[in-house]
């Protein structure tokens, strides 16, 4: 079985597992507590802490530890538009049509519960927000904009430094999910100018259920876990010290190995989007075809049932996605897809394969003389129905 899906989730690299075992077993302690085991692991946090900072190029005073991507989302997006609220009264979100649910749903209930206005970016055909499309929508009455760095669905990367720098011109408060991009793109939020930045461990071989925040010194956020005085008061609740151990160690090593990776997936990458495009008939790529994750290739192929199509590679012995890993099941078409422009016929039929540090090359040369042949049989299957 070929692993094709790191932009659902990466295994856990054997270095960083070495990290935490110790934090599993005799470095039990609480971060909180004042004996020795306490102040073992405070050290073990608060190292954990500046390795995160020196890649992100900030203070580690900055960074709240999170359980994920998803609570890092969260407590931006709520966190600091309930904040701007409250303190300047403002009531406008900004934020782009293909974020992740973790943004997009926390920027609704946001609209609906606590009576936000909510104005969803266009992207341009290849999933992008465009500079004029932000310059044009943000105002006065802007609390908060969220705009993704790299799309977990389509590969696309946004032009980050351009989109804070047009939002901080206008004192507008920006945050960026960076989960997708972590592994592969540059985290200094120093030239990306941004105010808040979203990291979930597991995108970037480390463990699942532990994230961080970046937030801006200044930048005040209302908390949404309360309890104990962890994190500043920003995030309540026992530190998970294995796992924030681990998700510094994984980041520190995709930081330290960034080019080597990124150099060892791209012609990989750009061979699978060649050939396929070449291969098959009635295939379109989806995303930018530059501007993307170098690990990315998605696809819309018409007249296929995207869930089908992964059955069957499944059975050949290859894991893939047709998009995000939560839309797996759902018959209706992926709303990025959708806010791209593609019609049903197309949009069903989606197809994402994301390769890791560990992908060969032999494994995408048996993938691409498996695919055409699955294709044309899900196609086949697929007009019977109709
Ligand atoms: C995976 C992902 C998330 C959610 O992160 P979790 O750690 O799984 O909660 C958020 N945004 C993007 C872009 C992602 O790819």
């Amino acid at each position: 079985m070929f692993y094709f899906d790191h932009a659902a989730t990466t295994p856990l690299d054997e270095r960083v597992l070495n990290r935490m075992l110790p934090y599993f077993r005799e470095n039990y302690g609480n971060p909180s507590s004042i004996h020795q085991f306490g102040q073992k692991a405070e050290r073990a946090l608060e190292d954990a802490r500046e390795k995160v900072a020196r890649v992100l190029h900030c203070q580690p005073a900055e960074i709240v530890f999170t359980s994920g991507g998803s609570e890092a989302d969260n407590l931006a997006v709520r966190g600091a538009a309930l904040a701007r609220y409250k303190t300047s009264g403002e009531r406008w979100i900004l934020t782009a049509k293909t974020e992740h649910p973790a943004v997009a749903k926390t920027a609704e209930q946001l609209a609906q519960e606590y009576g936000f206005l909510l104005e969803w970016l266009d992207v341009d055909q290849h999933g992008a927000v465009k500079r004029e499309t932000l310059r044009k929508a943000v105002c006065d009455a802007t609390a908060l904009t969220s705009v993704m760095y790299a799309n977990n669905e389509i590969g696309t990367i946004n032009p980050i430094a351009d989109l804070a720098a047009i939002a901080r011109a206008n004192r507008v408060l920006f945050h960026t999910d960076a989960v997708q991009a972590a592994a592969y793109l540059d985290l200094d939020v120093t030239k990306l100018n941004v105010d808040l930045l979203s990291l979930g461990a597991h995108k970037f071989y480390g463990p699942k259920g532990v994230g961080a925040l970046y937030v801006r010194a200044g930048v005040n956020l209302v908390p949404h876990q309360t309890g104990g005085g962890q994190e500043n008061g920003q995030r309540a609740g026992t530190h998970n010290v294995p796992y924030i151990v681990g998700l510094a160690e994984a980041l520190s090593l995709a930081f330290e190995e960034r080019e080597s990776r990124n150099a060892h997936v791209q012609p990989l990458r750009d061979q699978l989007i060649g050939s396929i495009l070449e291969a098959i008939p009635e295939v379109q790529l989806t995303g930018h075809p530059t501007e993307r994750l170098p690990n990315h290739a998605s696809f819309v192929f018409k007249d296929v049932d995207g869930n089908l199509l992964l059955q069957l590679l499944d059975s050949a012995g290859f894991a893939c996605s047709s998009g995000s890993a939560c839309k797996t099941g759902n018959p209706e078409p992926s709303e990025a897809l959708t806010a791209l422009g593609y019609s049903r016929d197309w949009a069903l039929g989606s197809l994402r394969i994301t390769l890791g540090k560990d992908s060969a090359a032999e494994q995408v040369d048996s993938f691409l003389k498996t695919l055409p042949a699955l294709v044309e049989k899900a196609r086949s299957l697929n007009s019977k129905f109709i």
